[in-house]
């Protein structure tokens, strides 16, 4: 590919006018949009009202001028994104405790089945929330195998599934389908953590009759650092599971004052404690640019842009770890390298940010909203050169920072 040919990509692309629709540093590539995603200019704004106006004007009286019900709202918004219905989505808490509360839902559920199975090399803090959850309900394991002996891990002792769609590391995909039919075959249900495949890739969770849900605000949603994260729970659930950490934002009547607990319908009882109202605010603006986006649109550059940078580390001699076929990856690329946190270093000192994941990961997200063509070919060939010439191995860029 050339740069020409890249340029032309740009001047057809129907999604080329989202990238102005960020804050953009001169001179930056971000390649971790994955990560954190880029800022929306329209939140700077829309931050800046809610701090100066709904609380510091309106103070106590914004719950009641759309506070209250924002959990609902953004949870709406994220719903067509993932393939499930308004009322099954809400914003609540960080992924980690909402994964908390569906594991330990799920294994109450049927007190004949105790085992939670999960994927060796899942993303580190589902398998400890796991961990802590089996450890909160008597009789119960955590059972994590590697990828290729899940199916063989399901029986009827399972109560639940729980799996990671988009690989953090590799951006493998499992087939959701299919993941969620082995599951259900054996009897248990399907927990999908979506953090890498929201925004990212067409996810169809209804279509799939996943049974529930968690995922990410901060990362392809672009909701900013620590963002709300949501939680989907199937329609048919919904009365049937419970939220462990039952506090008065789930109770269905929290200004009631009621002594004993009783959980609100739908999703409100995933609710626990007062919502972080300026986190979801800043998370409705990031999702709001996502109203009315074409999602096959969105892989279509995805998978353009994923065919540039590939071929950039390959001519560098990186090891793609990535598979090559769309439908079985997410929206990122990675390659190995013995010399993979320097090699990331160097980019990042010619404005090229991507992120080392350990031992010898390199990670790139390609995020189609805020990224040219033009873009991963210019940063493709920073790759190339800094691996070509060595300029990796200058002494600097073997110092390793706190976040990597
Ligand atoms: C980013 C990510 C998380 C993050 O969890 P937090 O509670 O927000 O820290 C969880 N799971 C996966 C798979 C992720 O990629």
């Amino acid at each position: 590919m050339t740069l020409e040919a890249a340029l032309a990509l740009d001047a057809a692309d129907p999604l080329a006018h989202f990238r102005d629709r960020f804050v953009q540093s001169e001179g930056l590539i971000y390649l971790d949009g994955n990560s954190l995603g880029q800022l929306p200019k329209a939140t700077i704004a829309a931050t800046t009202e809610l701090v100066t106006k709904a609380w510091g004007e309106r103070l106590i009286r914004s719950w009641n001028e759309g506070w209250i019900d924002a959990p609902a709202r953004v949870g709406a918004m994220i719903a067509p994104l993932i393939g499930a219905e308004a009322d099954e989505v809400i914003a609540a808490d960080s992924t980690s405790v909402n994964l908390y509360k569906l594991i330990v839902a799920a294994l109450r559920r049927d007190p004949a089945r105790t085992v939670v199975v999960s994927e060796a090399g899942n993303f580190p803090t589902d398998l400890h929330i796991a961990e802590g959850a089996v450890a909160a309900v008597a009789g119960a394991e955590l059972r994590v195998v590697e990828r290729g002996a899940l199916a063989e891990a399901l029986g009827a002792d399972t109560a639940l599934l729980l799996l990671t769609h988009v690989h953090y590391k590799r951006a493998e995909r499992f087939d959701m389908a299919g993941w969620t039919k082995a599951a259900h075959d054996a009897g248990a249900l399907v927990c999908w953590d979506l953090s890498h495949s929201a925004g990212a890739v067409k996810v169809e969770l209804n279509a799939a009759g996943a049974d529930l849900a968690v995922g990410c605000g901060y990362k392809y949603l672009n909701g900013g650092p620590g963002a709300p994260a949501f939680l989907y729970v199937a329609k048919r659930w919904q009365d049937a599971l419970h939220n462990p950490l039952s506090g008065w934002m789930g109770h269905a009547e929290p200004f009631g004052f009621a002594d004993a607990y009783a959980a609100a319908a739908g999703m409100k009882r995933w609710l626990t404690g007062t919502p972080s109202v300026l986190g979801l605010g800043a998370l409705e603006s990031g999702l709001a640019l996502w109203d009315g986006i074409d999602t096959a649109q969105v892989a279509a550059k995805s998978a353009a842009l994923w065919n540039i940078f590939h071929a950039a580390g390959t001519a560098a001699g990186l090891e793609c770890v990535t598979p090559s076929d769309p439908a079985k990856r997410g929206s990122h690329i990675s390659f190995r390298h013995a010399h993979a946190y320097e090699i990331v270093q160097a980019l990042i000192a010619r404005g090229v940010i991507g992120d080392f994941r350990d031992p010898d990961i390199l990670r790139f997200g390609l995020t189609p909203l805020t990224l040219s063509h033009a873009d991963i070919w210019r940063a493709g060939e920073m790759l190339v050169e800094i691996v070509e010439s060595g300029e990796y191995r200058r002494p600097e860029f073997a110092v390793r920072n706190a976040v990597t």
